[in-house]
């Protein structure tokens, strides 16, 4: 086709759509709108509850802007309650997960800890887990509103990721995940979830998502090989490290899984679970680099990736 009949065919496109009612086609290339700054905004808002541990005020804070995001866009949030014991007695743990239904009959579960850790000072955590929730709200809100897709979409919300220790003990850590991790082996929906896809401390102002060791190999490479190939190739790649993380529960229900997560945070990682997480430390592209390389690695997997 000639270059110059181009722009006079898609006219005709649009002009033919318009009459009909419907929306203009997306061009290729432009399915991507992940909004940067809806979820840097949503990031300075959870920052601004304060500390969100397992258990407290400020967690069911977090939980009904999170319920209110995602009621926003027409899903309806579930709350997973559930009690367990910890090194601080017992806790009642909410997750809250919602799903949007897709044209088949798998599944596709994105995760993100919303939990801060519980810390002898006010901790934030506006990367460690303002983040990382974030983006994934405003993931859940442009798959929401954008085409059908195939797999159902869950999106899920966990609480108590953190060790309420200050030492990571087993199994004094990842409480939520592995509730809902067993309730789908129990209930035999694991077989039907494709991959698990976490994300946790997206935010850092010096973005560089690291290798996990424990992530599938195959998922990791259609995230990181996706940014590679589309120019975002310097956020990724980072150093081989061993993280230990709420992808690790549903590994042990045979589910596919990947972390993605920067877990150099500063130098040596000194801002980790400290005063320094705040938003100064942070930055509103990098929810833009994770929130496209998150969309564009989703079509790939959508297209590409079975479990078996
Ligand atoms: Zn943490």
């Amino acid at each position: 086709m000639d270059r110059c009949l181009l722009p006079f065919l898609c006219a005709l496109a649009l002009a033919s759509c318009r009459e009909q009612g419907l929306s203009a086609p997306t061009p290729a290339g432009t399915q991507v709108t992940f909004d940067q700054s809806r979820a840097w905004k949503l990031l300075l808002e959870q920052v601004d509850i304060g500390p969100r541990p397992a258990g407290s005020e400020g967690a069911e804070a977090n939980r009904r802007l999170i319920e209110r995001e995602l009621q926003a866009v027409g899903l309806k949030p579930v709350r997973e309650s559930f009690e367990d014991l910890t090194p601080a007695g017992k806790i009642q743990f909410v997750n809250v997960y919602a799903d949007l239904p897709g044209s088949g009959t798998d599944m596709v579960i994105m995760g993100s800890h919303y939990d801060t850790k519980r810390l002898p000072f006010r901790f934030v955590g506006a990367n460690d887990a303002a983040s990382n929730t974030a983006v994934l709200l405003e993931v859940a809100r442009t798959l929401a509103t954008g085409k059908q897709r195939g797999p159902t979409y869950r999106f899920l919300f966990i609480d108590g990721e953190e060790a309420v220790r200050e030492q990571w003990i087993d199994p004094d850590n990842t409480y939520g995940s592995r509730f809902h991790a067993r309730k789908l082996r129990d209930s035999g929906q694991a077989e039907r979830v494709r991959a698990f896809v976490l994300l946790d401390m997206v935010g850092d102002a010096d973005l560089r998502l690291t290798r996990d060791v424990y992530s599938d190999k195959r998922l990791l490479e259609i995230f990181h090989g996706t940014a590679r190939k589309n120019g975002l190739g310097k956020y990724v790649d980072g150093p081989s490290m061993d993280v230990r993380d709420d992808h690790i529960s549903f590994m042990q229900v045979g589910i596919p899984a990947v972390d993605l997560i920067d877990f150099s945070y500063g130098p040596g990682n000194s801002y980790w679970h400290t005063e320094l997480d705040t938003p100064e430390r942070c930055s509103e592209e990098s929810l833009g680099v994770v929130g496209r390389i998150v969309m564009m690695g989703l079509e790939v997997l959508e297209t590409g990736f079975g479990r078996r």
